[in-house]
């Protein structure tokens, strides 16, 4: 298993995580990046068997609020 971590304080809401890897991304409400199926809060975390696309999203990421654990 991976990890998917966000921190959504330093997201600026480009957007290029969403288009990038709209599995596991998407922008909401509020205007900034949330992990799809996880729990909206401050720093966003969610365990997935496969990265499909996060890996090139957190590459993207222009704050580099996205991080990968594996
Ligand atoms: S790429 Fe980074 S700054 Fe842009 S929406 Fe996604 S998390 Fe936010």
């Amino acid at each position: 298993m991976a990890k998917i971590k966000l921190e959504r304080e330093k997201c600026i809401g480009c957007g290029s995580c969403a288009a990038m890897c709209p599995k596991y991304f998407e922008i909401i409400d509020d205007g900034k990046s949330h992990i799809k199926e996880a729990v909206k809060q401050e720093v966003e975390e969610l365990e997935v068997a496969d990265l499909d696309s996060a890996e090139s999203a957190a590459e993207a990421c222009p704050v580099q609020c996205i991080h990968i654990e594996k």
